[in-house]
């Protein structure tokens, strides 16, 4: 059974929203909630920041999700508060749930990246590449998470970008997955096997709200990916990659969905219904292709001179933080032939409509010649 909408606004954590998400909601978030969770200090980020991880449930089955590791990225999180609510609220499924797991969840992983909205940390250190050496507070934080914990599953929780769509197809990416690999050769595992059916599991349930926009992430094998280290630790963890939804800048429509693949892939595991997903159907989720632009103007010739004919601009919006708020500044990617491309906004510069609607867009002074 599927939560409905009007049930989903009810537990939605209202005090996150947008990209910016930082550390003191996350905290504030857990005061408020202290009565419901076993919260733990379990370190400080590079600037001194508390991480806290929080546990619910009481199950023998131990579930371990971290989100923002990469500090701009903080659409799963917003949906691992809205899971957390879900968990605490009066449903049968949520309450099965707490019995048969317990669930660890590391909010924000990297505080000082999600105040200044960067990915790196502030040593200027990409995190998710820092799982063989730990050099950084916030690697050995979640290692040690992870040893101390022993988890039966993981749960890897990041953002993509807009640029990506489904295959071939003009969908965009809106949810990806990965079951990491856990050598060079990319053999499934026993242990990857299983990443494979929650995943299938999840694309099933993903399939009914916005069919054809899930995606497969790339499996090139890196054992300086978290995800990739502890899947060749032999257990089963999954990347999870919020990405675009038309029109929705802010993530907020992003949100749900991860929130209900989290459902989906809990439940599953809760009530013991993996091997009911073949693990063959992961490769039926078409890999991520790299074709959108977030504007793409056509037969840009007509207002580029210097370009010849059928060319294209494409643009692509560069993420901001100014003033607590994230704004998003359009620039130039690419000119010229761009014909297999795809725009989440499109302008065709030969429709007399389009081409008065552009000349009032802002960045029309940055793409005419
Ligand atoms: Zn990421």
């Amino acid at each position: 059974m599927s939560i409905s909408e009007s049930d989903y606004s009810l537990i939605k954590e209202k005090s996150v929203g947008g990209r910016y998400v930082i550390n003191e909601q996350i905290l504030q978030f857990l005061e408020n909630n202290n009565r419901k969770l076993l919260i733990r200090a379990i370190g400080k980020s590079v600037q001194e920041r508390e991480i806290k991880s929080l546990k619910l449930g009481t199950g023998p089955i131990k579930i371990l999700m971290w989100s923002q590791m990469h500090g701009n990225e903080s659409t799963t999180t917003k949906a691992v508060l809205d899971f957390i609510n879900y968990l605490n609220a009066d449903f049968a499924v949520a309450s099965f749930i707490l019995e048969r797991c317990t669930l660890m969840i590391i909010p924000m992983l990297n505080p000082d990246g999600a105040a200044a909205y960067t990915r790196i940390n502030a040593n200027d250190i990409d995190l998710n590449r820092d799982a063989q050496n730990r050099t950084q507070p916030e690697s050995v934080v979640l290692r040690k998470a992870f040893d101390d914990f022993e988890p039966h599953y993981c749960f890897n929780l990041h953002d993509q970008r807009t640029i990506f769509n489904v295959g071939n197809t003009p969908k965009p990416a809106t949810v990806s997955f990965l079951a990491p690999a856990h050598d060079p050769e990319r053999t499934i595992s026993k242990t990857r096997g299983v990443s494979m059916q929650l995943i299938v599991a999840m694309n099933k349930t993903l399939q009914e709200i916005i069919p054809g926009q899930v995606g497969r992430y790339d499996d090139g094998f890196n054992s300086n990916c978290v995800g990739d280290s502890f899947q060749m630790l032999h257990v089963p963890t999954i990347l999870f990659e919020s990405g675009h939804f038309p029109k929705d800048y802010e993530r907020e429509r992003t949100r749900e969905f991860i929130f209900r693949a989290m459902i989906s892939a809990v439940q599953t595991i809760a009530e013991n219904k993996i091997d009911n997903y073949k693990r063959d159907d992961y490769f039926q989720i078409p890999e991520n292709g790299k074709l959108f632009f977030d504007i793409l103007i056509k037969n840009a010739e007509i207002i580029d001179s210097s370009l010849k004919e059928s060319a294209s601009i494409g643009v692509l919006y560069k993420e901001i933080l100014s003033k607590g708020r994230v704004e998003f500044e359009p620039v130039i990617d690419k000119r010229g032939v761009l014909s297999d491309y795809y725009g989440h906004e499109i302008y065709d510069c030969s429709n007399e409509a389009d081409l008065i609607k552009l000349r009032q867009q802002s960045f029309y002074q940055l793409v005419k010649e």
